[in-house]
């Protein structure tokens, strides 16, 4: 039976699960204060990584916090006056990176990120871009052998779950991206894994074809919610009242917002994140690279290089600090000495971060006609259209292809 669903949020999350509801014939509407694909989903470093199983949080994370915070080029900051509020999430966060929760958090990501390329395939093909996923893999540069030796939890999580990863020295590294011409004592090539060359051109033809298929996007915020007994009944909205009867919830960073009204309360953080665009940079990259000592990716996009990166917690309604960005563009002319910085951008994006690094996706606890599909942190773009598909065969009745348990919003 075909229902009437409203979904609020247009970013890759929200535009992806509207593109498999209508596709399922549903009668879908989209709400978002934005065009599609204008908030955290604009920026990001468009890396496609079915691999990317292993939780931020993992056993010594609070020993090497210390060290990131005081690094002037690090790739942490917490602006101070902040700290008070994101502490609850913080020790959540700790909590999570236990050696068994992260085992567990490692087995309930794999199966949703393998489905990747596999769920934007249709949609990608409908939409008529296809040239947007390049399945290039990616490689990842260390400049010493000691942190690969630090991070050995974290390539054996990914190995154990069946991610190819391929051990390179120097010139392996040189061999596939002869553009790197620094000395990195190693090297992995992860085969598998590919990247989205324009994550906003993505989202916003997603929501083209989705409103060439029947489906409806209106621009304005979503004020509040009117909440019967029965659930929500209403979107009080900049531009009127708007009758709902399903809700979807797909709001980023803010869905907590919504989720509170409609009785589950998850402790979702914005964790801010930086880019730093040159769109004639002098030189283009045949793949990803990943520096895993400062925690950035470089990405060949169409728009040119791209590097991406940094964790600031500072809430979600302060002014961007754009010396974060700066700290990047200082890393990327290390890599790279002679790259062109004329006409280059800075971003700021908030990622919809959960202490565990699991998304929220399933029915609402106290609603039936309430779904979420929200909190993906650093792999929203990956898990996208996996979490559409999923929700889609929730709404339909059908069973998903996935335990659903570990992403249920009470498990806090
Ligand atoms: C620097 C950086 C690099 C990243 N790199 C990657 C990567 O390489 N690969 C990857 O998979 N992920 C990456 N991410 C994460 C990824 O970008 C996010 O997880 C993803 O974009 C989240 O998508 P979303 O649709 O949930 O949220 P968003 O894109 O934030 O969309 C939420 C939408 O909800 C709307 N909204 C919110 N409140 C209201 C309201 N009250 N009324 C109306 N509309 C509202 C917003 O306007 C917005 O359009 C990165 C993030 C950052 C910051």
């Amino acid at each position: 039976m075909t229902k009437k669903i409203t979904l609020i949020g247009a970013g890759i999350v929200g535009v992806a699960t509207a593109s498999y509801l209508r596709r399922d014939g549903h009668d879908v509407t989209v709400v978002d204060m934005r065009p599609p694909g204008e908030y955290c989903s604009f920026g990001n470093a468009g890396i496609l990584s079915p691999g990317s199983c292993v939780p931020l949080a993992t056993p010594g994370i609070h020993w090497k916090v210390p060290g990131y915070l005081a690094d002037p080029m690090g790739p942490l900051t917490i602006r101070w006056a902040y700290l008070p509020k994101a502490v609850p999430w913080l020790l959540r966060f700790l909590a999570a990176s236990n050696p068994q929760r992260v085992e567990r958090i490692a087995d309930a990501l794999r199966p949703l990120l393998r489905q990747t390329f596999d769920a934007y395939e249709p949609l990608v093909r409908d939409a008529g871009v296809t040239d947007l996923i390049r399945k290039t893999g990616y490689v990842v540069a260390y400049d010493k052998r000691s942190s690969y030796v630090g991070d050995t939890l974290a390539w054996k999580l990914r190995r154990d779950r069946g991610v190819v990863v391929e051990e390179l020295d120097d010139a392996g590294i040189k061999s596939l991206v002869p553009q790197l011409t620094q000395h990195y004592e190693v090297g992995l090539y992860l085969p598998e894994q590919g990247y989205v060359a324009n994550p906003e051109r993505l989202t916003k033809a997603l929501a083209a074809r989705f409103q060439r298929d029947g489906g409806v996007v209106r621009q304005r915020e979503v004020l509040d919610i009117e909440v019967g007994p029965a659930g929500p009944r209403a979107l009080i909205t900049s531009a009127g009242r708007m009758p709902v009867e399903t809700l979807v919830i797909c709001a980023g960073s803010h869905s907590n917002e919504f989720s509170e009204k409609l009785g589950d309360r998850v402790p979702l953080e914005a964790e801010r994140g930086y880019h730093v665009t040159y769109s004639d940079p002098g030189c283009t990259l045949p793949m990803p690279v990943f520096m895993p000592e400062h925690k950035f990716f470089i990405t060949p996009m169409e728009m040119g290089l791209r590097i991406a990166g940094q964790t600031e917690f500072a809430g979600i309604a302060a002014e961007p600090d754009y010396a974060r960005a700066d700290i990047l563009d200082k890393h990327m002319r290390r890599v790279f000495p002679k790259i062109s910085a004329v006409d280059s951008t800075k971003w700021m994006g908030r990622r919809p971060s959960m202490p565990d690094s699991l998304p929220v996706i399933g029915q609402g606890t106290k609603f039936a006609n309430v779904y979420y599909a929200f909190g993906h942190g650093h792999v929203g773009l990956c898990s996208g259209a996996p979490t559409g598909r999923l929700v889609a065969d929730l709404v339909a009745g059908r069973k998903p292809n996935i335990d659903l348990t570990p992403y249920r919003p009470d498990r806090f």
